[in-house]
């Protein structure tokens, strides 16, 4: 690995040692031995052929606001395409329609003002869900019966040995809260398709679902959004409400009075607290209801949810 950063094949940031609490919004999470964040694909590539050479374990991450890592050490590689933001017009799919191409690094904010601005409909949901496009497409993120697989043409997807596939839409493998891309893929940018509208409609419409997000939900607070996946035709929030556990707290993490599916850092929180209080959780919320919860988060480090 060092001569791809000693011989300037790799262009981008470098970190060794790294908190992963820097780069999550949860602020938690330990040290990762090597992080890089490439600015192109050749340094993308060049960093995946050492690592399959020397065997490293890679893993892949975009804002960190769907993530909890653990307390210890991390041995590998995190790659963050946070610097793959280029947003371009590629077509106009008929006098209607507009095609988009997204890089994997394009905040999802920025793309859903973009939207807003050009009076382009499609997004307007998605407005106030933190990360980039990349994790929203590998997440699946929604909001208000919107989900991003409702926009997306087609991704590409960088695999760990450097090759790079265009998948459409529907070999994605999306579902709630998930795609199903072969392990191992990163996404590299994402062909979004919205519809011509008047920006007016398109800015009233993205104003109120954000007013309705922000009074629902605790936007500024240091979570990773929903802890849990909504059960078929239940929520979530509702069952860990009624369950009796908001406010309750392990440590340094507490469960939202606002919208119980948050789990929030209050100060000095560790990745053991938030895995002791999802325990709790699960555990309460199966006994009152008899209902599984799912983990919706993706936990990486030491500690797993069992
Ligand atoms: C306050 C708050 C509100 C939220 N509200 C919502 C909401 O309303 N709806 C919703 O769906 N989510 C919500 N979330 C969760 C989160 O914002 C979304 O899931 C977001 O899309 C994750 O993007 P990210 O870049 O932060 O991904 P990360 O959290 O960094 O990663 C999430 C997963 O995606 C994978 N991943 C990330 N980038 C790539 C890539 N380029 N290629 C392959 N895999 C990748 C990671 O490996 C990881 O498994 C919220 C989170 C917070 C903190």
């Amino acid at each position: 690995m060092k001569e791809v950063f000693d011989k300037g094949l790799f262009r981008g940031t470098i970190k060794f040692d790294e908190p992963m609490s820097v780069h999550t919004h949860l602020r938690i999470g330990g040290p990762v031995e090597i992080m890089v964040f490439p600015e192109d694909v050749v340094s993308l590539k060049n960093v995946l052929f050492a690592a399959e050479r020397e065997k490293i374990p890679v893993f892949v991450f975009g804002a960190g606001t769907n993530l909890l890592v653990g307390d210890g050490a991390i041995k590998g590689i995190a790659v963050s395409l946070k610097a793959f933001r280029s947003m371009e017009y590629v077509r106009e799919s008929d006098d209607r329609k507009v095609v988009l191409y997204t890089g994997a690094g394009v905040p999802l904010a920025s793309f859903v003002n973009y939207a807003r601005k050009n009076g382009y409909a499609g997004i307007e949901a998605l407005v106030g869900i933190p990360g980039y496009l990349g994790g929203a497409v590998y997440m699946n993120a929604g909001s208000f019966g919107a989900e991003i697989k409702d926009v997306v043409v087609s991704i590409a997807v960088m695999n760990m040995h450097g090759e790079i596939t265009i998948l459409d839409k529907d070999e994605i493998g999306f579902s709630y809260r998930n795609s199903n891309l072969p392990e191992g893929s990163i996404i590299l940018s994402a062909n979004i398709i919205l519809e011509k509208d008047n920006p007016d409609e398109v800015a009233k419409r993205t104003n109120e679902f954000l007013k309705k997000k922000r009074s629902a939900q605790p936007l500024e607070e240091l979570s990773a959004g929903c802890v849990f996946k909504n059960p078929e035709g239940d929520a979530a929030g509702k069952l860990i409400e009624s369950a009796g556990y908001k406010g309750v707290r392990k440590g340094g993490v507490e469960v939202s009075r606002v919208h119980a599916n948050y789990f929030i850092n209050r100060g000095e929180a560790t990745g053991s607290d938030f895995i002791a209080l999802m325990e709790t959780v699960k555990a309460g919320v199966k006994e009152y209801s008899g209902i599984e919860l799912e983990p919706e988060i993706k936990i990486i480090g030491k500690e797993k949810l069992n």
